[in-house]
């Protein structure tokens, strides 16, 4: 089955197509040449999911998926949340992780959660998906081989590594993307 995966990040292309596997061929956005910016406007994720892959199902044709993720740190009341990817800069990892350790600097509390939600347009019907994982916001960077955006600083519940220093395997085991993802492909191996 050939779907299109919502993304040109190459981080999140590799993880899925490791967790959907053979049977299926995801194209990312520069692969059916979509190279501008689509809009995500909604106020949760579920609103900005749905409209990425609504925008790709009507400006291309293609059944598609969409992700939106963001960080929910509990003392933060939920901050960054939608605004992960642009909390200090835009798209700048390290300011973003700055600003955030910055602001738990007093806050005896660091628990988060990363949420995934995976909207599926396919066969004319819309179908949603959620992924949680739930961690503790270190105080410190701590660097390894992977990941991206906040993983330097995102330690999971039962682990002592941040996400960083997981092996992309192991991330996609327990992550918010991997559980939201494997729930997608469960879903699409009952059609
Ligand atoms: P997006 O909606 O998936 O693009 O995610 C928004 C922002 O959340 C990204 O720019 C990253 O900063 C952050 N983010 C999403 N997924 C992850 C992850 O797996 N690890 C760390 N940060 C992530």
């Amino acid at each position: 089955m050939e779907l299109v995966f919502a993304t040109n990040n190459a981080h999140k292309l590799e993880e899925v197509r490791q967790i959907l596997g053979d049977r299926f061929t995801v194209h990312s956005l520069k692969e059916i040449g979509c190279t501008e910016d689509i809009p995500e406007t909604g106020d949760t994720f579920q609103d900005n999911a749905l409209q990425k892959a609504r925008y790709v199902k009507e400006h291309y044709g293609y059944d598609c998926f969409a992700d939106d993720t963001g960080l929910e740190v509990k003392a933060l009341d939920g901050a960054p949340g939608v605004h992960s990817a642009r909390y200090a800069g835009d798209h700048d990892s390290e300011a973003n992780m700055t600003k955030l350790l910055r602001e738990l600097e007093k806050k005896p509390d660091r628990s988060a959660q990363f949420r995934t939600v995976v909207a599926l347009i396919l066969n004319g019907q819309e179908v949603l998906f959620e992924g949680i994982v739930t961690g503790q916001i270190a105080t410190e960077r701590h660097y390894g081989d992977g990941g991206f955006g906040y993983d330097p600083i995102f330690v999971p519940d039962g682990y002592t590594e941040t996400f960083s220093q997981m092996s992309a395997q192991s991330k996609n085991l327990i992550s918010h993307r991997g559980r939201a993802v494997r729930k997608l492909a469960d879903y699409l191996k009952t059609l």
